[in-house]
């Protein structure tokens, strides 16, 4: 709870310097799901603070957008928005790491906060477990540790 209570607030101080379009990004592994689950199979399989807030954030009409290095392909991303659908994730786009067209993770992951933004969308916040989940166009990074045992801002 206290993770979730510091995510709000370091958002809403964020929100501030937006005027239009906010949106916020979020890894998968590691970051909503405990690392190493395809899709949870209980609660524990969630990283309940940062999926708390993700469902806050919709509540507040906020878009959401997904960047993960999860290998793109056809059943892959079928089977990663099933899994989003049963979370009740509502989001824009689903970025996936197409590896033929993508040499390395970092570059995958700064192109898709690169496409967000060309899309008219300002980043506030992005969330994850390795530093590549934030940084350039990523507004202010959260970093998850050790599925959610705590987080630090970047
Ligand atoms: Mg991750």
């Amino acid at each position: 709870m206290a993770i979730y209570n510091s995510l709000v607030k370091n958002f809403n101080n964020e929100l501030s310097k937006y005027n239009r379009n906010p949106c916020v990004v979020f890894d998968i592994d590691g970051t909503i799901l405990v690392d190493g689950n395809y899709a949870p199979s209980s609660n524990d399989d969630i990283v309940t603070d940062v999926y708390e807030f993700l469902l806050y954030l919709q509540t507040r009409g906020i878009s959401i957008f997904i960047i993960t290095a999860r290998p793109d392909s056809q059943a892959n991303r079928q089977g990663t928005m099933n899994m989003l659908d049963d979370l009740r994730i509502d989001y824009k786009y689903l970025y996936m790491w197409d590896r033929s067209s993508i040499g390395n993770h970092t570059t995958f992951k700064e192109l898709a906060r690169k496409d967000i933004l060309d899309n008219n969308y300002n980043i506030v916040m992005s969330l994850g477990d390795n530093e590549w989940d934030y940084g350039k166009h990523g507004g202010l990074g959260v970093h998850i540790h050790n599925d959610g045992e705590y987080i630090t801002y970047h």
